[in-house]
């Protein structure tokens, strides 16, 4: 499972170029949208400016 922490998050939006589609903006905020395409690749935690992307292997 990946989440966003918004602590964290400055809202850059450099996960949406996540090639699974999983997040998406939505009301100016960036949202985990489509969580079960994540195939665990970690492009965005790599990109992520706040590291505030959190990715659970369940
Ligand atoms: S780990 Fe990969 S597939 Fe999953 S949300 Fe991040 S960029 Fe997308
Ligand atoms: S890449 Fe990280 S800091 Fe940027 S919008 Fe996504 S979660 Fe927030």
């Amino acid at each position: 499972m990946i989440w966003i922490d918004y602590e964290r998050c400055n809202n850059c939006g450099k996960c949406l170029s996540c090639p699974q589609g999983v997040f998406e903006e939505i009301d100016g905020e960036i949202v985990v949208a489509n969580p079960t395409r994540c195939n665990y690749c970690f492009y965005c935690v790599q990109v992520c400016e706040g590291k505030a992307i959190v990715v659970e292997e369940i």
